[in-house]
C-alpha cells in the first residue's frame, strides 16, 4: 500500500514498494552482479515526528535517511529527484564499499552538502574522496541512529565483507540486512574485502536471534519469513562444507581437484566464483580442526596458481 504522503518522496515514475509503512524502497539499475540488475535503495523519511530520543544516546540525528544509494550513472539524475524531494538533515548508511552500494554517493554530496555518511570504517577508507568528501561518522555496531524521533540500531555483520553492517528500525522490527542475503538464491561473500565463512555464521546466528519481522535485502524482494530464510542459508552453507570435506577425504588436494569434485554439476564459467567459496570453506574448516591430518594448508594454499592457470582468473585475498 502507498500512502498519499509517502508517494510525495518518489518519482512516479519509478517502481517502488513500502514496506513495512514508511520504509520505502526503490529498486534501481546497478552494476550488480547476476541474476539481479538492481540495488535497492531504502529510503526513511517519517512525517510523524515520535519522541524515542530521550533515552538513547544517538551517534546521528536526521528527518531522513537513505540507504545504499548504488544506481548507475544513468539513474543519477532520479537519484538527485529523490534526495532533493528529502530533508536536508539527511543521513546517508551505506552497508558496505561495493560499487552497487555507493555508486551513487557523489549525487548526494553534490545535492545535499549537510549530509552525514554512516559506515563501518573498513567501508570508510575503501570509499574513494571523489564519491564522499563530506562527513562522516565511522561506526563498529551497537549504535543508534535517531530519524524523525525513530530509532535504527546500527548491528556489525561481517562476512560478506569485513566491514559489512546492517540496520534494524527497531519499531517495526525490520532488518536491512545489505548483500548478507539476497532475494533469490545465495550470497557471495568477497575474499578480496576480507569476506571470512566464519564471519558469516556468526553474524547469521546473530540475525536469527535478533528474531526480525522481515528481511530487506538490497537485492531483489523483501523477504517475510526471515527465520526461514536465515535457517536455509546455514542448511545450505553446512551441507557446502561437509561436501567439501568429503572430497578432501576422498584424496582432493589442491583447489582444482576440490572445486571440480564438488562443484562438477555447475558450469565452469563459474569456477572462479566457486574457487572463492573453497578457500573459504576451507579457512573455516581449518579453523575448527576438522580438516584431516594428510590435507596440508600449505599445498593448498600454493595449488591456487595452478587453479588461476587451467580455469582463470582467482580472486586475490
Ligand atoms: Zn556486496
Ligand atoms: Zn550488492
Amino acid at each position: 500500500m502507498i500512502s498519499a504522503q509517502s508517494s510525495e518522496k518518489v518519482n512516479a515514475t519509478l517502481h517502488y514498494q513500502e514496506y513495512p509503512p514508511g520504509v520505502i524502497i526503490v529498486p534501481m539499475k546497478s552494476r550488480t552482479a547476476k541474476p539481479f540488475h538492481t540495488t535497492n535503495l531504502v529510503i526513511f523519511a517519517p512525517k510523524s515526528v515520535k519522541n524515542e530520543s530521550e533515552d538513547y544516546n544517538f551517534v546521528a540525528h536526521g528527518d531522513a535517511l537513505i540507504v545504499d544509494p548504488g544506481c548507475r550513472a544513468d539513474f543519477h539524475e532520479e537519484l538527485l529527484k529523490i534526495v532533493a524531494a528529502l530533508s536536508k538533515k539527511l543521513v546517508v548508511f551505506v552497508t558496505h564499499h561495493h560499487g552497487d552500494h555507493v555508486d551513487g554517493l557523489s549525487v548526494i554530496q553534490k545535492c545535499n552538502p549537510n549530509a552525514t555518511l554512516i559506515a563501518h570504517e573498513n567501508t570508510m577508507r575503501r570509499i574513494r574522496k571523489d564519491d564522499w568528501s563530506l562527513g562522516h561518522i565511522s561506526v563498529s555496531g551497537g549504535e543508534d541512529i535517531c530519524i524523525g524521533g525513530q530509532r535504527l540500531n546500527i548491528i556489525f555483520a561481517p562476512g560478506h565483507t569485513d566491514g559489512h553492517m546492517a540496520l534494524l528500525h527497531v519499531e517495526t522490527h525490520s532488518l536491512i540486512v545489505g548483500d548478507h542475503c539476497v532475494g533469490q538464491g545465495s550470497a557471495l561473500l568477497d575474499i578480496a574485502s576480507g569476506g571470512n565463512m566464519a564471519d558469516y555464521f556468526q553474524s547469521t546466528y546473530k540475525f536469527i536471534e535478533l528474531a526480525p519481522h522481515i528481511l530487506i535485502p538490497m537485492h531483489g524482494r523483501v523477504n517475510l519469513w526471515p527465520k526461514h530464510m536465515l535457517c536455509g542459508y546455514l542448511k545450505n552453507r553446512r551441507s557446502r562444507e561437509l561436501s567439501i570435506l568429503e572430497a578432501i577425504e576422498n584424496g582432493a588436494k589442491t583447489l582444482f581437484d576440490i572445486v571440480a569434485n564438488v562443484y562438477s554439476e555447475v558450469d565452469r564459467s563459474l569456477w572462479p566464483h566457486a574457487a572463492s567459496n573453497v578457500r573459504l570453506h576451507v579457512d573455516h574448516l581449518s579453523q575448527q580442526n576438522m580438516l584431516p591430518k594428510g590435507f596440508s594448508v600449505d599445498t593448498f594454499n600454493c595449488s591456487l596458481v595452478a587453479f588461476a592457470e587451467k580455469v582463470g582468473k582467482i580472486e586475490p585475498k
